[in-house]
């Protein structure tokens, strides 16, 4: 058999996939509390469902337009222009995709050539990464500051002439860190500066405990600001499979090209599914951030008995977890959690070397989880 791809060799396997399956181990002794999972427990919301149902049965079943159904377009741009006060042209400045990751990986592909650097802030999301190399490029991580925070400040110091875009994630998985407006206007006037591409995925949006501020606010930055959002998060539709992109028009014809002769159109049941979200009672994704927050001080406010530090989050539904100390013989602190405490967690270090010393737990297990997670920690971890 030939080899595989050159491109290929530097991918790696979802370290919260692996995670997750090792929690269907059946000779363990005692249950596995298995916080790896980034997708709500939640279920979809029963008029999401409702629309999905009456599409099949009204025949929408074809492919759709390439772009995405013009309501659901129509939609998302009046949601935002509500929402955030920003102008998209549904026409042409925006895309359905399947997902916001393959709306990433189609900026990629569209942006790269053989070795351009991408930089992105640790720590972050490990398919960033992948999918850089998958469009033939190279990341470039700028390790996060102590508490963990983006360093902004290093920005530029990572900056040469194969640079062509930044990622910024806001709020960050897997930290829950929201930037600030600051931090976004530095990181906004240095993109201008030397003319790269901002792609700002925030997937996380409407999953904020304090004030956001979108990319999409700067309008005038259109031709290199890409936005990323999606349904999975908010909506708990993570098996839809929608996505969406704004920016200026040649940057969405280029990503469209892509999607034409890859995916055709993102699967046309969940855009009228998503049309559905996006139109209609916005209330159970406040409810439920409301719930993640609680789940959030649950974990921060129950391990100050323990020797685990929480960092709060800001958003999102994760919360890091430093470690202080990993007995030698774990090969890493997710293993010291798996086979000490009984939960299932991914390690830090795989979102960077800066993150090293620290876990992501997932906060989409109910409170009975969530609960019974702090006293494993704290009760046995000061044993
Ligand atoms: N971006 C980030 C930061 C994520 O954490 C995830 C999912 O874990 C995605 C994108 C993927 O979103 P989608 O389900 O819309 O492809």
């Amino acid at each position: 058999m030939k080899d595989m791809s050159q491109r290929l060799r530097s991918v790696v396997p979802s370290a919260s996939m692996a995670m997750a399956q090792r929690t269907q181990r059946k000779d363990v002794e005692r249950r596995i509390i298995d916080l790896t999972w980034g997708q709500p427990d939640f279920d979809t919301p029963d008029h999401i469902k409702k629309a999905a149902s009456e599409a099949i049965q009204s025949g929408k079943n074809r492919y759709t337009a390439s772009l995405g159904i013009k309501e659901l377009r129509r939609a998302i741009c009046d949601f935002y222009r509500n929402y955030y006060h920003v102008d998209y042209n549904f026409e042409f400045e925006m895309l359905v995709t399947p997902g916001a990751k393959q709306g990433i990986y189609y900026i990629f592909q569209a942006i790269l050539d053989q070795k351009d650097e991408v930089i992105l802030f640790e720590p972050c999301w490990l398919s960033y990464r992948d999918m850089v190399y998958l469009g033939g490029g190279k990341p470039v991580f700028i390790p996060a500051t102590e508490d963990l925070r983006p360093n902004v400040n290093a920005l530029r110091d990572a900056i040469n002439e194969r640079t062509k875009a930044i990622v910024i994630n806001n709020p960050v998985n897997p930290s829950g860190y929201v930037f600030s407006l600051d931090e976004l206007e530095s990181i906004v006037s240095v993109a201008e500066e030397f003319a790269l591409f901002l792609i700002a995925d925030e997937i996380y949006d409407r999953i904020t405990f304090l004030p956001f501020t979108s990319l999409s606010k700067f309008q005038d930055q259109k031709d290199r600001i890409i936005i990323v959002n999606g349904f999975s998060k908010a909506y708990a539709m993570t098996g839809f499979r929608v996505g969406y992109a704004f920016a200026e028009k040649s940057i969405i014809h280029s990503l469209n090209l892509i999607h034409q002769h890859t995916a055709t159109c993102a699967p046309a049941v969940s855009q009228y599914a998503a049309f559905a979200a996006i139109t209609g009672d916005q209330n159970i994704v406040e409810q439920r951030t409301k719930v993640y927050l609680n789940r959030a001080s649950l974990v921060t406010e129950g391990l100050k008995k323990s020797q685990f530090i929480a960092i709060p989050p800001q958003g999102t539904f994760y919360t890091m977890i430093k470690v202080p100390e990993c007995p030698e013989h774990y090969i890493n602190n997710a293993e010291y959690f798996f086979q000490e405490y009984g939960i299932a967690c991914v390690d830090g270090s795989y979102y960077g070397d800066s993150a090293r010393e620290f876990v992501r737990i997932s906060l989409t297990a109910g409170d009975e989880d969530i609960n019974e997670f702090v006293k494993r920690l704290t009760l046995e971890g000061n044993e």
